[in-house]
């Protein structure tokens, strides 16, 4: 199984098992991901290899709240996406789901700071909101920039 950033210029491979999906939905992993929630599965360390790219990769060790290891944001310095945090030592890795070139090889096992979800995020409404294959259709877009009034 592999993966790669945004620009393509790092990708890595896998192969499992891996763990279930966790759903964290807390402030660091809003802020590092600019998303309302972070999806990640983990995989053995020595199951993952870099295919290019590694040279790019940069990371930022936040601030230990508890205990090590840090939290850890690895990202593509061309493009800046999110990349698997690896530690030396670190017996695994996580790997956030949205980085797969095909389909995801774990299921959702759990959400996690449940206290700190969004709370524009409805798990229950989320399901029931109309679905498109692609792109909306043009009422759609119409319906939803109105509010912003465009002419
Ligand atoms: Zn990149």
């Amino acid at each position: 199984m592999t993966g790669q950033c945004f620009c393509g210029s790092v990708a890595f491979e896998f192969d499992g098992p891996t763990t279930d999906i966790e759903i964290c939905h807390c402030s660091r992993c809003q802020r590092a991901t600019g998303s309302p929630f972070a999806a990640e599965f983990r995989v053995r360390a020595e199951k993952f290899r870099w295919l290019r790219g590694a040279e790019l990769i940069s990371f930022f060790d936040a601030p230990i709240l508890r205990e090590p290891p840090a939290y850890r944001r690895s990202f593509c310095k061309k493009c800046g996406s999110p990349v698997p945090a690896v530690f030396a030592r670190n017996p695994v890795v996580a790997i956030p789901t949205g980085l797969l070139d095909g389909d995801v090889p774990a299921r959702a096992a759990d959400h996690i700071w449940m206290a700190k979800k969004q709370n524009w995020l409805n798990l229950r409404e989320i399901g029931t909101l109309p679905e498109y294959d692609g792109d909306p259709t043009p009422e759609s877009s119409a319906r939803l920039i109105e509010p912003l009034k465009l002419k």
